[in-house]
């Protein structure tokens, strides 16, 4: 249901809900196929008038007309009144229309399914779109698979959510709604996790009030999902942005319409149905690029310097490339030649060549992105490397990563955003915030350096590199991924407390349980607090002896009891 009229729903649902009788209202809504007869039993269960509009709130904009029409029949004038204004527009031809449909419908059914926003310098490509929109009607009728491919930074997923931004496609071809999935490089148990939540997205958004226990396995999630698909969503769009590997095409082989982007062409070999695909295989075109640098630099395309064909030659018109130096460009509106030099002389050789990347000119591109922050934003940006694929965090966490009031943090992180270095997803309040792949992968290569470098002059004394790496953000990345539980679990157990001081130092320690305290037991910082001076000492204290002096009734004590029972039964 669009915007308008779920928010005339909610503005006057107590006199809705205290005026009407919904078993007549509820035979009209029958008869015009909005609500159907289990609907209408399991409102009758309830208080029937809140159980009706709390429906009624979940379905879609004809069942709002219905409830007008219902309203008028029933003659609750007043009421019909307060929800005339509202009532959506159904044109006559919408079914018809080929128009680029940005209606509030299509708006409400992208942003419920999570379909990212137009990036905010966008260039219309319609030839690739047209492609695209002409496989989906493809499976108006039958399930199968539509596969955008080409390499990184080439435009897929801005193509794939614009290719759904389409009133023919959503009304026509999928009624059912349209769900975006970010996937990137993950393996199983991430995979799962991603599913679960895609599970848990689909039945919250049918009936708030059943909590299914979330599948606990990948065979049980691709059973969910098939019901969920087959059962409650026929006819709906799921798009899979950025796969890498076909074991994850197998999960969402359940006979079901699938929108995917890959760099990897031959992916849905693998799986069964009709399959069609689009190749975004050249970069924008010379005047579509150069139509981008005249919407950074907010000059007109005839206007631009000499410099700004060679950029998007040299960089092949890759989207990715050209939006980033456009990007630098509208800070700097005199470095074109600079950038220009700095694309064709391959300056920023730094990166190691391991990059999967087709050529240097991303790498490149994003080194100069970088090098113009300030020296402190460098490092504060560098930080960001222990952000995950596809995991969009608020500016919360980074406060606390990087030890900043909010307030500098907004700052710092509209800046990233506006440098193209940074991706924000204002469709959450508070907005989420998360790096491109490309730029993940290339920061994760430049620290990699910096890493080894750091431990030649001064090696690590025990554990690996990862092992040292895990020590240290374990519980970062569980609270950030709301695994409270585990978190618990992990910093409630004294084996935790011993590692983690003995190899981090006990600041580190100390510094998670206050961080992560308001989910934590008060005996366990009591503990820390008390003790962490000797965790500091060398030969590092036995820490189950120092849990044992705490109180008896306490969980600390607890533990250490049982382990100091278990060192006695092994002798
Ligand atoms: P891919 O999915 O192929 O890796 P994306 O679709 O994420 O690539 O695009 C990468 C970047 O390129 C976007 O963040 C955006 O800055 C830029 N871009 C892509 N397509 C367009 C477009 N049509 N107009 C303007 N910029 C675009």
């Amino acid at each position: 249901m669009e915007e308008g009229a779920r928010s005339c729903l909610l503005r006057f649902r107590h006199r809705l809900e205290q005026d009407i009788k919904p078993s007549y209202l509820m035979d009209h809504m029958i008869s015009d196929g909005v609500i159907n007869v289990d609907e209408e039993e399991r409102i009758r269960t309830q208080d029937q008038a809140v159980a009706l509009l709390e429906l009624l709130l979940r379905k879609d904009n004809r069942a709002y007309i219905s409830f007008y029409n219902a309203l008028v029949k029933e003659t609750y004038d007043d009421l019909a009144n307060l929800l005339y204004d509202d009532l959506p527009q159904i044109s006559a031809n919408a079914h018809k229309s080929s128009s680029d449909g940005w209606t509030p419908h299509v708006q409400m059914v992208l942003s419920e399914g999570g379909v990212p926003q137009r990036p905010v310098v966008f260039v219309s490509r319609p030839e690739l779109l047209n492609r695209v929109r002409e496989r989906l009607y493809r499976l108006q009728k039958e399930p199968g698979w539509v596969t955008v491919f080409g390499m990184a930074g080439s435009g897929k997923s801005v193509l794939a959510a614009e290719a759904v931004r389409h009133q023919g496609i959503i009304e026509e071809c999928f009624p059912g709604g349209v769900h975006w999935l970010s996937i990137g490089q993950l393996d199983k148990p991430d995979l799962l996790v991603k599913i679960q939540s895609l599970c848990f997205r689909l039945e919250q958004s049918l009936d708030s009030q059943s909590l299914h226990r979330p599948p606990n396995s990948l065979d049980e999630a691709k059973e969910r999902l098939r019901f969920l698909m087959l059962r409650r969503y026929p006819r709906s769009l799921l798009i899979l942005d950025d796969i890498w590997d076909s074991t994850v095409l197998k999960v969402f082989d359940i006979q079901c319409r699938i929108l995917l982007t890959t760099r990897n062409r031959s992916l849905t070999d693998s799986v069964s149905g009709a399959k069609y695909e689009v190749e975004v295989a050249s970069g924008l075109d010379e005047n579509k690029g150069l139509e981008i640098l005249a919407l950074y630099t907010k000059t007109n395309p005839q206007g631009l310097p000499e410099e700004a064909r060679s950029i998007v030659r040299e960089c092949k018109g890759s989207p990715l490339v050209v939006s980033l130096i456009g990007a630098l460009l509208k800070e700097k509106p005199n470095r074109w030649r600079y950038y220009l030099c700095q694309l064709q002389q391959k300056q920023f050789k730094r990166i190691r060549k391991s990059s999967s990347y087709d050529y240097d000119a991303l790498d490149q591109a994003m080194a100069a992105s970088i090098e113009v922050l300030p020296d402190e934003h460098q490092e504060l940006y560098k930080d960001l490397t222990v952000l995950e694929k596809d995991i969009k965090i608020p500016a919360k966490v980074l406060s606390i990563l990087w030890d900043l009031e909010p307030e500098e943090v907004e700052d710092i992180l509209e800046e990233f955003v506006n440098k193209s270095l940074l991706f924000v997803d204002s469709h959450n309040k508070p907005y989420l915030y998360y790096l491109h792949d490309l730029q993940l992968d290339f920061l994760v290569e430049q620290n990699r350096t910096q890493l080894e470098q750091h431990y030649r002059d001064d090696p690590p004394t025990s554990g690996d590199e990862e092992c040292l790496y895990w020590i240290r953000f374990l519980t970062y990345h569980m609270a950030r991924a709301n695994l409270s539980q585990e978190l618990y679990s992990l910093m409630f157990s004294l084996d935790w407390v011993s590692i983690k001081a003995q190899i981090m130092g006990p600041a580190h320690l100390i510094n998670d349980y206050v961080e992560y305290g308001p989910i934590l037991d008060k005996e366990f910082q009591e503990f820390l607090s008390l003790n962490g001076h000797q965790l500091e000492q060398r030969p590092f204290p036995d820490v189950v002896q120092l849990a044992l002096s705490q109180p008896p009734t306490s969980e600390v004590y607890r533990q250490a009891l049982l382990q100091a029972q278990d060192r006695a039964s092994k002798g």
